[in-house]
Formats: structure tokens, C-alpha cells, sequence
């Protein structure tokens, strides 16, 4: 069988091995989330992050870069021969595509991607509006040096401070630059020499009936209250956690369930309400799980994201009355909706509400469970003999509260990548 022979595939495979990053957000969501774990059933209405109308007034830089996304090209290729072949157009894979691009100019590398108007043949606009904490020198070689310019005037401390929706569209321009294909997945993948998937873990099926091994997790306790008071729980709790190996895909499981957090993400809030709200919000709550998370932008420019933990009641309550971003002061006008939330959500609500000005708007964002996994690298082979690799949420999911996803993601790529020229 002839091997895709090259060093940093097998730097990638070396690098999955160490799992300290992972385990970094089990360990965190065990000190700091434990009363939240929850067994909801993963069988929930397909939800969507596209909202319904621009959420804030948009100004100077931001304008611009808006302004850029909405003439950015969308289109799909037919495509009938590629040597690389990644999966998913997401920020990995896009990342991906064009460091390999760099190192290999001539090679035909593709993009395959599921979420495509077929009417239009383009793909569909990206629409996740997460605060991103991605330092620029992460991505500055492979975006194009406009973008780079202009995010440069957006972000503080070397970050590029813009969401993920922005972050996309740059990647977008870069590739349409490069000429590198999007092109609709099928099922007739002409064969490449190496597919990377980069499809958030929804391109490769794991087989979890059987189980190879298990290990019990070795916990880290903090030694202090962190930064919001938040108490570390009991030891008993930490006892019941094991890692639990399927062969392809590992998994760390809480007394007997795969470890599961709901969670409730509060958008465009202005961030100078940061302080108050952990205040008013530790009073009330003390120790539960609630994280005011300020963007890295220009002040004129920043807004904030306050991701809550819910318990599984909560998340039960009301997740149905959330299919897409709506207005939270909106949503608290719906009778069924104040009555479906929770007494503690309800305050948090009110007080939000009450601390925004009339013309500041915030908005709720569908539910979500973070349910973490790692599929370990190795050396595999799929349809016979075509390489695989997997790179991003497809390598693991990291804690939404620690941000210990994209940015690593994206951290191992260019530290893999520009080891090259
Ligand atoms: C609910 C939620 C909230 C999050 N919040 C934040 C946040 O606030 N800030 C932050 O920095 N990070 C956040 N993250 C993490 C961040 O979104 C991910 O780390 C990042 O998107 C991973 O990028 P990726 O390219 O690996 O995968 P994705 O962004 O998931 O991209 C995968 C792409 O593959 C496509 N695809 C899927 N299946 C297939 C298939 N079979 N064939 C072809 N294409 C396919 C998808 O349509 C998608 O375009 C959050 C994650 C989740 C799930």
C-alpha cells in the first residue's frame, strides 16, 4: 500500500497521544459543573444559529468587514479529481486547506461540505456568532493581507477578537483566493491520497457497543476558589468517574452515563456589565456554574457572551421555546416561556433586563450539550486503502467554558504547518 509519506501527518498521529488538552475541560467541568451533569436524550429538534435580523448596529470596522462578507463568494465546484480531500468547511478544515495549500502549491485540494444550497449551489452563509479567543498570529500566514489589516484594527492583545461567523467568511476569501474547491459531499469522493476530516465528529461513525477498556480519571482538584468564587465539589462525586474506551473514540463517563453538561449562551450583552453581573450572580447562586465572557475587541466594537449551566429540569424546560436566537427580552414577553423557566433563570432574566438600556438588545441562543469526546489518532485507512487523519472537533471536543477547542485546534495546525517552510 503506498503511504501518504510525509513528516507531518505522523506529527499529527504523535501529537494525539498527549490528551492533556482534553482532559483539561473533563477536569474543569468535574471541579467546577458537577451538579449539572445531565442524561438527556441527544434526540432533539435540529436547531439553528442564523439570526433573524442583524443583532446590533453595525459601525466602522465591523461594517466593513460585513460588508466584505456579503461579497464573498459562496459558490460550489464540481470537482473530479483531488489529491486532498478534507471534510467539512469549518474553520479547521478551512485552515487546514490553505496550510496545506502553502505547502504544497500544486497539489488539487478540495473541500467536501454537507451544508449546501442545492438550489443556488452554494454553501450556506455561515452564521454562529461565538466569541472567539484566537490569538492572529495563529492564522495571519494563511489569510488574505487585507483581512489581516482590518482584523487587526478589531482585536486587543494579538487576538483577533472577531466571532467565528467572521473568522469563516476571512478563511472564505482566503480560499477563494487560493482557488482551493468547495465542492458538495456525496458519496463519490474521487480518491484522494489523504481525506482529513474536519467535520465536527459527524463524518465517521464510532462503534460504542463494545467496550475495550476503562481507566478511572485522575482528578485534579483546584486549590482555590477560581476567580468567581465558583467551589470545587465533593470528592465523593469524583469517584465516580471513569474513562471508557470504544477502541476508535474514548469517552469520560459519570456514574454510568457519558458525562454530559447542558448549557444556556447569552448573547451580544455589553461588557461592562461583567463585574456586576458576577456579583449579583454569586450572591444568588454561589458556587453554580455561570461565566461572563467578554470579547476581545475595541471597546466601540465589543460585546459580551454569558454561558450559563443548567440543570437538566431547566434545559428540559425550555429548550423547545429556543430553535433559534431570539430577542431575550422577546422571549420573556412570551407568557409560556416565563412560565417554562426556571426561578433562578427567571431572575437572571429580569435582572438582565433590567440592567439594559431600551435600546440594548441581547439575545438567547439555542440550548446545547456539550458532551465530550477524543477520537485518538492512528495510523488508519478508510474505504481500503485511503489515509485518514482527523483534525479539530473531529480530534475532540473542547469545554465551551474554557475554550479549550477552536483555538487549540487551530494552535496545532500552524504548529505542524509552518515547522514546513
Ligand atoms: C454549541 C457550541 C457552542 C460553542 N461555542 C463556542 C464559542 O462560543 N466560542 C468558541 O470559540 N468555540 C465555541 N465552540 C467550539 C467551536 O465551535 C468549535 O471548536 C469549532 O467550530 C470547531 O471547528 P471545526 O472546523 O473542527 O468543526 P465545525 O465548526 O463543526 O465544522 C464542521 C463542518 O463540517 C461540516 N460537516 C459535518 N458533517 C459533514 C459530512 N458528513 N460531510 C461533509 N461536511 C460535513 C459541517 O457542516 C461544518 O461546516 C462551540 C461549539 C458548540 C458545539
Amino acid at each position: 500500500m503506498k503511504k501518504f509519506d510525509h513528516p507531518w501527518k505522523n506529527n499529527f498521529i504523535e501529537r494525539s497521544n498527549n490528551i492533556t488538552i482534553p482532559y483539561d475541560g473533563w477536569n474543569y467541568s468535574i471541579n467546577f459543573d458537577s451538579k449539572y451533569f445531565s442524561t438527556i436524550d441527544n434526540k432533539r429538534r435540529k436547531k439553528s444559529y442564523q439570526y433573524q435580523s442583524e443583532p446590533k448596529d453595525l459601525n466602522l470596522e465591523l461594517l466593513e468587514l460585513e460588508n466584505k462578507n456579503k461579497a464573498t463568494s459562496l459558490c460550489l465546484e464540481s470537482v473530479n479529481h483531488s489529491q486532498i480531500a478534507i471534510i467539512g468547511c469549518g474553520p479547521v478544515g478551512m485552515a487546514a486547506s490553505l496550510w496545506l495549500k502553502k505547502a504544497y502549491p500544486k497539489k488539487e485540494i478540495t473541500i467536501y461540505e454537507t451544508r449546501v444550497d442545492l438550489k443556488s449551489n452554494k454553501i450556506k452563509p455561515f452564521s454562529r456568532r461565538w466569541l472567539t479567543y484566537v490569538k492572529l498570529d495563529l492564522l495571519e500566514p494563511i489569510l488574505n493581507l487585507e483581512d489581516v489589516s482590518l482584523i487587526k484594527r478589531i482585536g486587543l492583545y494579538n487576538c483577533i477578537g472577531i466571532d467565528i461567523r467572521n473568522l469563516e467568511y476571512a478563511l472564505l476569501r482566503a480560499i477563494n483566493k487560493q482557488e482551493i474547491s468547495i465542492c458538495q459531499m456525496n458519496n463519490k469522493i474521487p480518491k484522494p491520497e489523504i481525506l482529513l476530516d474536519a467535520s465536527g465528529g459527524r463524518f465517521m461513525q464510532y462503534n460504542q457497543s463494545k467496550i475495550i477498556g476503562k481507566k478511572s480519571l485522575n482528578i485534579i482538584s483546584p486549590k482555590n476558589k477560581n476567580n468567581f468564587g465558583q467551589i470545587e465539589c465533593s470528592s465523593n462525586i469524583l469517584n465516580q468517574f471513569e474513562i471508557v474506551d470504544f477502541g476508535n473514540i474514548i469517552k469520560p463517563f459519570y456514574n454510568g452515563y457519558p458525562l454530559q453538561v447542558p448549557f444556556l449562551k447569552i448573547n451580544y450583552l455589553p461588557p461592562n456589565l461583567k463585574d456586576e453581573f458576577i456579583y449579583f450572580s454569586n450572591i444568588l447562586n454561589n458556587d453554580y456554574g455561570v461565566y461572563y465572557w467578554n470579547g476581545v475587541m475595541r471597546d466601540d466594537l465589543n460585546h459580551s457572551l454569558l454561558f450559563l449551566s443548567l440543570f437538566q429540569d431547566e434545559f428540559l424546560g425550555i429548550d423547545d421555546l429556543i430553535d433559534f436566537p431570539i430577542r431575550l427580552d422577546q422571549a420573556w414577553d412570551n407568557n409560556l416561556f416565563r412560565e417554562k423557566a426556571s426561578r433562578r433563570l427567571s431572575i437572571i432574566f429580569e435582572w438582565i433586563l433590567t440592567k439594559l438600556g431600551k435600546d440594548r438588545l441581547c439575545y438567547i441562543e439555542p440550548l446545547f450539550l456539550w458532551q465530550p469526546f477524543l477520537c485518538l489518532r492512528k495510523d488508519r485507512y478508510i474505504s481500503g486503502d485511503i489515509e485518514y487523519l482527523n483534525i479539530g472537533d473531529s480530534h475532540y471536543i473542547g469545554n465551551p467554558k474554557t475554550g479549550n477547542g477552536l483555538a487549540n485546534h487551530l494552535y496545532e495546525l500552524k504548529d505542524i504547518f509552518s515547522g514546513m517552510f
